[in-house]
């Protein structure tokens, strides 16, 4: 179930235009607005919970089971490896309170720090 006022609700109802890489029943990734890296994606259950705090751990798996296959997707697609990170709560500097674990390829040398 969707919420008002949240931006990704807003991107999983198509309110909001976002680039899709990867979309099921249960499940959006999408890339990030402001990439830390090229190909940067952002991987959401459709249903609203706020973090980590709140989302059962089935809906939870069910997330990371497309985590996975977006890092290999980006493995394939040429990346050296990837970070995968989620900040839960305001003080780990969440910003969009609707779940969400980055996936970001990392490349040797490529300069980032996270
Ligand atoms: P947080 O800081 O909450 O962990 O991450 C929020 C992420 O959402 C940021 O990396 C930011 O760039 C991304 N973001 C915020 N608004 C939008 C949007 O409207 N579209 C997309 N694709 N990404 C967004
Ligand atoms: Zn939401």
């Amino acid at each position: 179930m969707q919420v008002d006022n949240c931006i990704f609700c807003k991107i999983v109802k198509g309110e909001i235009k976002s680039q899709k890489v990867y979309e099921d029943q249960d499940i959006v990734a999408f890339l990030d607005i402001n990439p830390v890296n090229k190909g940067h994606v952002l991987v959401i259950p459709k249903d609203h919970f706020e973090n980590i705090f709140d989302i059962p751990k089935d809906k939870l798996s069910k997330v990371m089971e497309v985590v996975q296959k977006v890092a290999i997707a980006l493995k394939k697609m040429g990346a050296d490896g990837v970070n995968i990170v989620s900040n839960n709560g305001k003080a780990a500097e969440q910003h969009v309170f609707h779940l969400h674990i980055h996936v970001i390829p990392r490349y040797y040398n490529d300069g980032k720090e996270l």
